[in-house]
């Protein structure tokens, strides 16, 4: 039995008290794959932003709403887990600066300064020890093998999930699960469940030994 992290859903960078940038990620896919994890044995964690979907009861679900607060989770629970699975869609830019008061409407275009958040995948990526692992999402919808690659090798992942944006807030998914050789070690599509049992298959197969 393995300990597998998993993020999942959105986050939410605030701009002011109300207004927030976020995506529309369902949390659906990580829901998915906690349950796939669990029935085939395993003990699940999820770092979930703020999402509507069901995770499975046996799964320890720790909220979050922002990107730090995520990889802040993350660098707590990382460390006594086996490997992590990043299926979460952080928000990948914040305002430099949050308004405390709720911005006033003037009339007039405002412009937002966004500075990058923090890649959750690609710093647990650094600092895995050997026997730990990660796998990384990637959706593209160009040279979407190769984008996914150098995502793997940049984040330091063992496998990468490439999916198209058809995968956000949708049922069904259709992926590619590549290896660091650049192999694709299984074609996949279908109901987000079944996609996700297969997800975890390849997992059992190329890196729990
Ligand atoms: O670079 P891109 O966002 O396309 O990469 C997707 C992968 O990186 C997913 O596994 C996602 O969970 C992860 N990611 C992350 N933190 C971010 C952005 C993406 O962990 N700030």
């Amino acid at each position: 039995m393995a300990q597998i992290l998993i993020t999942s859903g959105p986050t939410r960078q605030y701009i002011d008290p109300v207004r927030y940038m976020t995506n529309g990620s369902s949390g659906r896919m990580g829901a998915s794959l906690a349950t796939a994890a669990i029935a085939a044995g395993h003990d699940v964690t999820i770092i979930s932003g703020p999402v509507q979907v069901d995770y499975p009861s046996q799964a320890r679900v720790i909220p979050v709403i922002t990107t730090e607060e995520m990889l802040a989770a993350c660098e707590q629970e990382f460390p006594r887990c086996d490997g992590l699975i990043g299926v979460a869609a952080p928000c990948d830019y914040r305002p430099e600066r949050v308004e405390g008061h709720k911005i006033a409407k003037t009339g007039q275009p405002i412009t937002l300064h966004l500075i990058e958040t923090p890649d959750v995948v690609a710093t647990m990526g650094a600092k895995k020890k050997p026997e730990q692992w990660v796998v990384g999402f990637a959706l593209e919808t160009e040279d979407a093998r190769f984008r996914a690659l150098v995502k793997l090798e940049k984040k330091n992942c063992d496998l990468i999930v490439l999916n198209g944006p058809e995968a956000m807030n949708a049922m069904e998914n259709q992926v590619e699960i590549l290896d660091r050789g650049g192999e694709a070690v299984a074609i996949l599509s279908g109901p987000k469940e079944e996609v996700a049992a297969g997800i975890m298959q390849a997992i059992q197969i190329k890196l729990m030994k």
